[in-house]
């Protein structure tokens, strides 16, 4: 299936005849186009794409797919017009990604046209083709290579700031366009913050320190964390990352086409709870990751949707004892036929420097 046959499919499934898609991904999935406004207009059998004056030369060039429509300066009188002349009666929207007073303006703009919302349009993006595939392997690589890269500054005296810099200017120098989310780098007891933002902290020997970065290449994410120690480990942090790395294996072995979502998370979590530090482990097992850092379906304890082939989740369970310290990994891996593939490839033995 093509990507505008997802879409239409969904739209039938919804009954909803036109569907307005605006969600950046969204957009840039159905289409190809990859510039920060526009509007996608997909009816039953047209495909137009509503840009201004800065997008219009982009827009025609990245989505052949696509009738290219010049939008007027005043915000939605082109889309006004574009529906009225095909006697649009209803429009679907992205009901998880539009704001309430937008959704009240363009109410009131194509009045009396009703508009439509429609949940979970992400759900398109679920399964990667070959080509996504490729892309996030590739940021995958990058992300590795810049872990090998990384552990040479890492040591007493260096800023975690720093070490983000450093790591995010290798992802770029091996040809990502840029990080995939903020770096995190947490040493000492600031690694007890599941998102510690790398900090002015300045490394110490016999921290554990917690890497969390991504790559973004040609508009695929990676996700990777890592937690090394500076000098030799502690029993104590031994014995933790020992925990979060037994609960991370067997999750992965869990990983497979007909589970769900939540039972992958609870594989991990009853391992870490098993060892008694059930409440340590605060938030959920993995997210799906492609033209989004954070995609649906999740690895959550909520979570019922089922696994399929070609869907792409992180793996990243952790522990976190406040004003202590904390150990996550995290691995991305592919959904297969029986099983799944695991992207990344950076070492996941308890690293001492
Ligand atoms: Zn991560
Ligand atoms: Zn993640």
């Amino acid at each position: 299936m093509t990507r505008l046959e997802r879409l239409r499919k969904l739209m039938e499934e919804q009954g909803v005849p036109a569907m307005m898609v605006m969600k950046p991904e969204n957009r840039t999935y159905v289409s190809g186009f990859d510039g920060t406004a526009g509007i996608a207009l997909v009816t039953e059998t047209e495909a137009l794409l509503l840009v201004d004056f800065r997008y219009t030369e982009q827009a025609t060039q990245q989505a052949p797919q696509f009738q290219v429509i010049q939008t007027s300066p005043q915000p939605y009188e082109t889309l006004v017009q574009v529906v009225r002349e095909r006697q649009i009666g209803r429009i679907g929207f992205e009901a998880d990604y539009l704001p309430y007073g937008q959704v009240q303006k363009l109410a009131e703009a194509l009045r009396p046209v009703e508009l439509l919302p429609v949940e979970s349009v992400d759900r398109i993006r679920w399964i990667k083709d070959q080509e996504e595939q490729a892309r996030i392997a590739r940021a995958v690589e990058i992300a590795d290579s810049a872990f090998a890269h990384i552990l040479q500054y890492l040591r007493p005296g260096v800023t975690e700031q720093e070490i983000a810099i450093e790591l995010e200017y290798f992802m770029r120098r091996q040809g990502a366009s840029k990080p995939a989310f903020d770096t995190i780098v947490a040493s000492g007891p600031r690694s007890a913050l599941p998102h510690g933002r790398a900090s002015e902290k300045v490394l110490e020997r016999g921290d554990l320190v917690t890497l969390d970065f991504g790559a973004v290449y040609r508009g695929y994410c990676s996700d990777c964390t890592r937690t090394i120690v500076l000098g030799k480990a502690t029993e104590e942090q031994r014995k933790i990352y020992t925990i979060v790395l037994e609960a991370q294996e067997r999750a992965l072995e869990a990983l497979r086409p007909g589970v769900k979502g939540k039972d992958v998370d609870g594989v991990a979590r009853s391992c870490i709870a098993e060892k008694g530090y059930g409440e340590h482990f605060g938030h959920g097992l993995g997210h799906s990751v492609g033209l989004a850092i954070h995609e649906t379906p999740t690895l959550s304890t909520r979570d019922e949707n089922v696994l399929e082939p070609g869907m792409v989740l992180t793996v990243e369970p952790g522990i976190y004892l406040p004003g202590w310290g904390g150990v996550r990994i995290e691995d991305l891996a592919v959904v297969t036929e029986d099983g799944c593939r695991v992207l990344t490839k950076a070492p996941k033995t308890l690293l001492e420097l």
